[in-house]
């Protein structure tokens, strides 16, 4: 009977969540809705990305951001949040340190906004509901530049 040693070249493919040298990227969660944050999680940790911290509205995110780095490798920003929202947070974030990757996480219909943070320094966006695949797709295009 064959075994999965029959066939290396099925388990020789490399999961997106880590880095050449074999760690993971680390990444923060920014969302005040803890179902989208489960569900990101979920995604990213089955691609071996390692959730290093979550955070529920803007303010957290920033701060978690400050006090996390530079060990943290991409940020997943909602937009709509209480205290402070994901554009004005990813706005801080990117004062602080000009090389962050944020990847911001939208409601349908926000494409002013979207268009905003791209302008502001956002790497890439992922619309909701969330798609494994195109999650995965949008996290792999942002952590390979
Ligand atoms: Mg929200």
């Amino acid at each position: 009977m064959k075994t999965k040693e029959d066939f290396p070249e099925i388990n020789a493919r490399r999961p997106d969540g880590l880095k050449p040298e074999g760690t993971p990227y680390r990444v923060l969660i920014v969302d005040d809705s803890m179902f989208v944050a489960k569900q990101l999680n979920q995604i990213l940790t089955s691609e071996g990305y390692q959730v290093v911290a979550t955070a529920g509205d803007g303010l957290e995110g920033y701060e978690k951001y400050k006090e996390l780095f530079p060990n943290v490798d991409v940020v997943t920003m909602d937009i709509t949040m209480p205290k402070m929202d994901g554009l004005t947070a990813l706005q801080k974030i990117m004062e602080f340190d000009k090389n962050a990757k944020v990847i911001m996480i939208s409601a349908l219909g926000k494409q002013d906004l979207v268009k905003q943070a791209l302008v502001a320094g956002a790497k890439n966006y992922i619309v909701k509901p969330l798609d494994r695949k195109k999650v995965l797709e949008r996290f792999l295009s942002v952590v390979s530049k």
